[in-house]
C-alpha cells in the first residue's frame, strides 16, 4: 500500500528540482538549515509542501523524499498529532477589508518554550505562515530567535512577497522559491483533487486561466464562474442589453466582483498572448477563441489598449477590497471598467 502523503504528488513533482534534493541532502548529512523561507505566489503549494517536508523530517525511514507513512512519527503526522510542531497563522482580519497580522503574543509564547527540546520527534518545528504579514514589532520580537535558534529547532517561514520581510530576517533564512505552476502541472493537480468529479474541459480552462496558482484554478472551477463567464461574454457581444444584468450580478458582493475581475482579466490575457505570440499558445477561453478574435478585430483592440485594461483591472482589484457597498462596487469600480473595455 502506498503511504498516504500530505501533499499532492503532482505538486511534489512540479517543485521537485527546486525544493527537495537540497533538503534531502541536508537531512541526510544532519546539517539542516534552521531557518527556511519558502516563497512563491499564492496557490503554488507553499503550505502543502511545508507539511510534506515536516512529515519527511520526522519520519524514521523516508524513501527518498517520501515519508514512509508507516513509522510512529508518520502515523502521528497523518493523524495530525504533532506535539513538536507549532503552526502559526496570522490573525483573521476584523472585517473583510482588513488583512490580519501575526500577534506578538504568539511569538512570546513560542519564545517561552525555547528552553525545551523536542518531545517525540528529532526536531521541534515552528512554521510561520504568511510571514510577510508580521508587523515590524512581531518581526523584531522573533528576530533574535531566528538568529540563534536552539539546537534541534527548525523555523519554516512562508511568504508570497519576501520583499516585505525585514532584511535582517531575510538574511537569516535559506530561501526556497517556488515557481508559478505550469498549466499542465495545475491540470494534473486538479485531476488529483477533484477525482471522480473531474471535468476535463473546465479543468483545462481553469488551469490556463489560473496564472500559475493552483488555488486560483480551484476557484475557477466553481460552477458560478461558468455562469459569470456567460454573462461577461454576453456583454461583449451585446452590451446594450447585457450590461445591466452583468453590473447587477458582479456588484452583488466583493466575492463575485473578484471572480468577475479574474474572468475579465483572463479574457484579456488570452488576447494579449494572441497579439504577442500569434496564437501559438493555448487559450484559457479556447472554446471562444474565434469569437474573441473577431470581437477584438471589430473593436480594433491594440496591444496598448489591452495593457491599459489589464492595468485598470489591477487597480480596481485594490479598490474592491476596500468597498463593501454594492452600489459603490458598481459605480466606482465596475461601470468605469466596462466603459474602458467597451469604448
Ligand atoms: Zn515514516
Amino acid at each position: 500500500m502506498k503511504p498516504q502523503l500530505p501533499t499532492l504528488p503532482s505538486l511534489l513533482e512540479a517543485h521537485w528540482s527546486r525544493f527537495l534534493p537540497l533538503l534531502e541532502r541536508q537531512k541526510r548529512d544532519q546539517k539542516l538549515h534552521p531557518t527556511l523561507l519558502i516563497t512563491g505566489l499564492e496557490g503554488t503549494g507553499k503550505k502543502s509542501l511545508t507539511l510534506h517536508f515536516i512529515q519527511y523530517l520526522f519520519c524514521d525511514q523516508p524513501n527518498g523524499f517520501e515519508p514512509c507513512g508507516l513509522c510512529k512519527s508518520c502515523k502521528r503526522s497523518l493523524q495530525n498529532q504533532w506535539l513538536d510542531l507549532f503552526w502559526l497563522e496570522p490573525e483573521t482580519g476584523t472585517d473583510e477589508t482588513k488583512l490580519g497580522h501575526h500577534k506578538i503574543e504568539t511569538f512570546r509564547e513560542i519564545k517561552s518554550k525555547l528552553g525545551m527540546g523536542p518531545m517525540e520527534e528529532p526536531f521541534k518545528v515552528v512554521v510561520i505562515t504568511e510571514a510577510d504579514r508580521m508587523t515590524p514589532q512581531s518581526s523584531n520580537s522573533i528576530l533574535k530567535t531566528l538568529e540563534e535558534p536552539p539546537p534541534n529547532w527548525v523555523f519554516i517561514l512562508t511568504a508570497a512577497d519576501s520583499s516585505r520581510l525585514l532584511p535582517t530576517i531575510l538574511s537569516r533564512c535559506m530561501e526556497i522559491r517556488l515557481n508559478p505552476l505550469q498549466p499542465e502541472q495545475i491540470f494534473s493537480a486538479l485531476k488529483e483533487i477533484k477525482a471522480s468529479e473531474f471535468n476535463s474541459d473546465r479543468s483545462k480552462f481553469a488551469s490556463r486561466a489560473a496564472q500559475g496558482s493552483l488555488s486560483r484554478a480551484v476557484h475557477f472551477l466553481e460552477p458560478e464562474v461558468w455562469d459569470l463567464r456567460e454573462l461577461i461574454l454576453g456583454c461583449l457581444t451585446n452590451p446594450a442589453s447585457e450590461w445591466l444584468p452583468l453590473v447587477e450580478k458582479l456588484s452583488s458582493s466583493q466575492r463575485v466582483m473578484f471572480m468577475g475581475l479574474d474572468l475579465i482579466e483572463s479574457v484579456f490575457h488570452d488576447l494579449l498572448q494572441f497579439q504577442v505570440q500569434g496564437g501559438q499558445n493555448e487559450w484559457a477561453h479556447e472554446d471562444q477563441r474565434e469569437f474573441l478574435i473577431q470581437w477584438s478585430e471589430k473593436k480594433s483592440l491594440t496591444h496598448t489598449k489591452i495593457i491599459h485594461v489589464l492595468e485598470a483591472i489591477a487597480e480596481k482589484r485594490k479598490l474592491v477590497a476596500l468597498t463593501l457597498n454594492a452600489k459603490l462596487l458598481a459605480q466606482d469600480i465596475l461601470i468605469p471598467l466596462l466603459e474602458t473595455i467597451l469604448s
